[in-house]
Parts: structure tokens; sequence; C-alpha cells
């Protein structure tokens, strides 16, 4: 199958003929493109969950600013470091630190942070997930050192953006912000939720059409999973065998991207995160946050791996992708992708 030429039409077939029973011809496709450019390793990033503020009020998220139910929490400057120092000890060479889009974390703030970590620890990469800025934001954080950054932008479809979304967050915005970051020399991560309220498998072609067009170095992916103090709190969430047709299809479309296997796909089966090494993806990211604020980041309900200690997750997490049949690489995991 040569999904690089195919248009919107094709891939909605594919997209509808495999979102119930994902086929083993595709899934095995996904893991033979996977194999060719990254063999059988599975990276590790450590993600800090920094801040749970948050200005926006996207309407699936469970920490956006009309939550009132929200317990807040930010972490200081030195409680950051202290879980990079944790993941070091652990032997992580990637930190990602991910939060809202909170006014009181400033460019200097994010930059003086961002600094102390690469003069700390110049051979890990620093990864930021902290939301739509302007160009002189993301510039100053490339300065400061800040090596990818990553910003889903949740469905491609412009009507459906709106219905997720109120009316002052633009879709054209967030593409705009991943195309400035890749000019400005990021590694960026883009994404999207599978199985989100009013998505249909069209908008699903659209999106990998989009990743097509942007050719990100990496893809986040993940059930939408319902929130209970959220606007869609009664939705149904998004299913693992859509999820893992839609990981194999973005493993298709972009052979050199890392493609994560989520915490959302371990949370609505099991067994989700070694399936999606099976579809394609070869990425994970443990939690380095500390325990007593881990359960607060809560973008989604019943998120696992909260109350486990930094050490137990990769001590856990090795277990699963070994017994998958998988190794585990702590390195930097650059991605391929030019
Ligand atoms: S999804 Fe992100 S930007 Fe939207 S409300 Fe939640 S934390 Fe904020």
């Amino acid at each position: 199958m040569d999904i690089h030429s195919i248009n919107k039409q094709e891939l909605t077939e594919i997209i509808e003929k495999n979102k119930l029973n994902p086929s083993e011809e595709l899934l095995s496709a996904a893991r033979s493109v996977r194999n060719k450019y990254y063999g059988n390793r599975i990276f590790v990033r450590g993600l800090i969950e920094f801040t749970n503020y948050c200005k926006n009020n996207c309407f699936y998220c469970g920490i956006r600013a009309g939550n009132k139910n929200a317990r807040r929490y930010r972490l200081t400057e030195e409680e950051i470091m202290q879980c990079c120092d944790e993941g070091n000890r652990l032997g992580f060479n990637t930190f990602v630190l991910q939060g809202g889009e909170d006014g009181y974390f400033t460019d200097e703030k994010i930059c003086g942070i961002v600094s102390r970590i690469k003069s700390k620890y110049p051979d890990c990469a620093v990864t930021l997930s902290i939301g739509e800025k302007t160009r002189e934001s993301y510039k100053a954080y490339r300065d400061a050192g800040a090596d990818r950054y990553l910003l889903r932008h949740e469905t491609a479809n412009n009507g459906h953006y709106k219905r997720l979304h109120p009316k002052e967050m633009l879709l054209e915005n967030r593409k705009q912000c991943l195309y400035t970051l890749r000019e400005l020399g990021f590694q960026v991560g883009a994404g999207f939720m599978v199985g989100s309220p009013y998505q249909t498998s069209e908008m699903l072609a659209e999106d990998l059409i989009f990743l097509r067009e942007l050719q990100p170095h990496m893809v986040g992916i993940g059930p939408f999973i319902p929130h209970c103090d959220s606007i869609f709190a009664d939705r149904q969430a998004g299913t693992l065998q859509l999820t893992l047709t839609m990981l194999a299809l973005v493993r298709l479309t972009l052979p050199k991207t890392l493609l994560p296997s989520t915490t959302a796909l371990g949370t609505i089966d099991p067994e989700g995160r070694e399936k999606g090494f099976d579809a394609g993806a070869n990425v994970v990211m443990p939690n380095l946050s500390p325990t007593s604020v881990r359960g607060d980041y809560a973008l989604y309900n019943d998120k696992i791996c909260t109350g486990d200690e930094s050490a137990q997750c990769v001590k856990c997490l090795r277990g699963r992708i070994e017994r998958a049949g998988y190794v585990m690489d702590m390195g930097r995991g650059d991605s391929l992708t030019i």
C-alpha cells in the first residue's frame, strides 16, 4: 500500500475498513516500517507536568480554566530541577516540560529553567509542551536551548476544531505555530485525539493529510477519554481499535517519525501500550512529576501510573517493553525526520 500518494477519499475508506478491527496486514506493514528505521527500540522520555493552571477552556479538558473543581498546582524551579535530577539518576536523556498555558511562567522563567537544565545536563534533550505562543517566545525558548516542542493540533478540520474549542481558539493559529516552530529549528510534535466528539473517518483522513504536509518529527495520538468536569463528560471514549488503526496509518504516512504509545492508550486497555508498539509506536513517556501532584494533572479521568514512584514506573515499563519483545532505549532518541 503506497499511502503517500493516496487521496482523502481513499484514506477515509481504509480507516472505515479497519476502524473496528485493524487488519494484521495494516499492523504488520506499520511494524516493518518502524523496524526498518528504528529497529525494535522503544525510546523513553521523562515527563514533568509542572503546572496545571491554564487560561484556555478546551471543551474536552479536565484542567481547563473553567473547571473550579480542579486542584491547581505549580512546581517551583527547584522542584523541576529535582525531577530532572531523579530522571538523570534513573538514566533518562530527554525531559519533557509540559503544562497548561499558564501566564505565571513568563518567557523569562521558562528560558531560565531550560538554560539551567541544559547547563546541568548538556547531553539531554529538553522538550517543551506549553501551548500556543508568539514567534518571539518560541525563538527565546530555542535560544535558551530547548530542542523539541510538542503541540497537538487535535483535529485538522476547521469545523471540528470549532466544536472542540471556544471561539477565541483558532485552528489556523495552531497550525501556524507548528510551522513557525519547525522553521525555528525545533523537532516538532503534532498530534490529535482519536474518537473525539463529532469526529468522522473523513476528518481523521484530513489529519493524515495535514501530517503529510507538516512532516513533524513526532506525532502524539491517543484515544479521547472524557473528564467528568469537562463539557464532554457524558461522551463515549475513543476505542482501542480505532487508535491502533490510526497509529499504524501515521507510521505508514511518516515512516521516520517518533510515535508515542500513550498513557491514554494504556488507560483504555491494560495492554494498550504494548498493542501500540505492535501498531508501529516507538516512544513511551513515564511521569517524573512528584507523586503528590500527579493525580491533579488530569486532562481525562482514570489516568494510570499516578501513584507510583518514578523508579517504580521505569522498572514496570522496562518489564512491559521486554515482555512485548522490544528493547528499552534511554538515549536522547532524536527523530530521523529532517
Ligand atoms: S487542552 Fe491544554 S490548552 Fe486546552 S485547556 Fe487543557 S491544558 Fe489548556
